[in-house]
């Protein structure tokens, strides 16, 4: 590509409350169609709106959790425009005072564009709180709406046009779906709409200091189309440039089935909302005290977490990092720990099997049939020598399907790692006596007819036997 890119992406996050923006109806996702409806997130004439002070906090806090500035005196305003999603034909947005700006999220990991090693500050330019509006569903005769979602509280988070590449607004994405998930400020949920996203993308020359025009692509749900999309634009555009043509500003659509963007409309400016100040809703005022106390109630940041991880448990950056990508698996880990099992083991442990149950039985870990005090206990078994590790793979399987401990498996199917050496010497000296070859082989030094016979003994204990045992005395027996 000859040319650089230049990529700012408006994020719209679904915040989690009990009820909806300015009335009282559930905010919930999944109820028949218009079953969670009042006049007031319908739009009648006459009703009053009350601001949610839960959805208020909970954007304050993404704001801190973004390094933003927290606004003292905000308000919220009149966003004109007509569409039947929207029946007061207005949206309770805000325009020039938001609850936060000037902010960053710092992102990592492979695909940062080269010059960055490690980290890339993007910047985060405002984060401001708005109604949702309905659900239009369009069918072969006709449309439906469903105002169940109208009137949901929405943060929309505008990034700075600091990305550079399509690799870079995926782990940007990435991270800021995490960082609202450790804050419970949304499950960010993108096939549920919880989570949508608007990109602009324009090129430059290097050699010029001036943007050609950009291209707005809305309503991308989820984050491959957004890598896609982004991917086919900036290829369009520069096939466009390169052909001496002009680009002109637009809105597009995305259509995932084909893989392409497609003209919606020429871009309406910010005036043509006719933005005012909403005149129902008092301006928000936050005093310092409430802003300390909820300074002191922003939790860590995913980054923040692995690098504790590391530290205080001592396991590796890989590790440390796969496990905090998902606050439930991050919360799992340290619970486990907190039972006394092996740090890296269980990591091991939760990243191989427990990762492999749970997208096998398309679980998450709060729906996970294996409790940490249980992981953990299996984990103590497999350190015990109770049980070996292979054993322990099975009897994890079944603790997974049944949502049996460990122990009661162990029992029930008698599966005691036999570490008694008089037993375990009945199953070296058969395994001795009915392998000549091996045997010979490894009196001349061959070692890999020692396994061998180690997995004889294994194969006549039923995968009883502790495995370094039976080494040990096979080598005793024929020394
Ligand atoms: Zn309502």
């Amino acid at each position: 590509m000859k040319f650089d890119v230049i990529i700012g992406l408006e994020v719209h996050v679904q915040v989690m409350t009990k009820s909806k923006m300015f009335c009282s109806c559930p905010n919930r996702y999944g109820s028949d169609p218009n079953t969670l409806v009042c006049p007031i997130c319908m739009g009648y004439p006459g009703v009053l709106p009350v601001p949610n002070n839960e959805a208020i906090r909970k954007t304050l806090l993404a704001g801190l959790m973004c390094e933003c500035n927290i606004a003292l005196y905000s308000k919220f305003d009149r966003k004109s425009y007509f569409y039947p999603d929207m029946p007061k034909n207005y949206q309770i947005s805000q325009y020039d005072l938001p609850f936060c700006e000037d902010g960053k999220v710092v992102i990592s990991g492979k695909g940062l564009s080269k010059e960055f090693v490690e980290t890339k500050p993007i910047g985060i330019t405002r984060i401001h709180l708005e109604e949702d509006v309905a659900k239009s569903t369009h069918f072969r005769q006709c449309s439906g709406i469903d105002f169940n979602r109208a009137g949901v509280p929405l943060m929309e988070i505008v990034s700075e046009p600091d990305i550079s590449t399509p690799d870079e607004a995926y782990i940007y994405l990435t991270a800021l779906k995490q960082i609202m998930q450790y804050a419970d400020i949304s499950d960010c949920d993108m096939e549920k709409g919880q989570m949508r996203c608007d990109v602009n993308v324009s090129l430059k020359s290097p050699e010029s200091p001036t943007l050609n025009a950009k291209t707005e692509v809305k309503n991308l749900n989820s984050l491959k189309a957004v890598h896609r999309s982004l991917l086919y634009e900036t290829e369009r555009q520069s096939e466009v440039l390169e052909g001496n043509g002009q680009l002109i500003q637009q809105t597009r659509g995305w259509n995932d089935d084909i893989g392409e963007t497609y003209i919606l409309r020429t871009k309406e400016d910010a005036a043509d909302y006719r933005y005012f100040p909403e005149p129902d809703l008092m301006p928000v005022e936050i005093s310092s005290d409430y802003l300390e106390k909820l300074k002191k109630e922003v939790p860590e940041t995913p980054a923040q977490r692995c690098a504790r991880f590391i530290r205080e448990f001592a396991i590796p950056e890989y590790d440390a990092s796969v496990l905090t990508s998902n606050k439930s698996c991050a919360d799992y880990f340290e619970k486990c720990i907190s039972f006394g099992s092996d740090a890296k083991k269980t990591s091991n442990w939760t990243m191989v099997e427990l990762l492999r149950e749970l997208s096998q039985a398309n679980k998450t870990f709060d729906q996970c049939p294996v409790n940490p005090e249980n992981f953990a206990e299996l984990i103590k078994l497999i350190d015990n020598k109770t049980i070996n590790g292979k054993i322990a793979k099975a009897v994890f399987s079944d603790m997974f399907s049944s949502g049996k401990t460990a122990l009661e498996i162990i029992d029930e199917k008698g599966l005691k790692q036999v570490t008694d050496t008089d037993e375990i010497l009945q199953f070296v000296k058969k395994a001795v006596e009915s392998n000549p070859t091996p045997v010979q082989q490894l009196k001349e030094g061959k070692s890999t007819a020692l396994n061998f016979l180690v997995g004889q003994v294994m194969k006549f204990s039923k995968g009883k036997a502790n495995p370094q045992l039976a080494s040990d005395m096979i080598k005793k027996e024929l020394s």
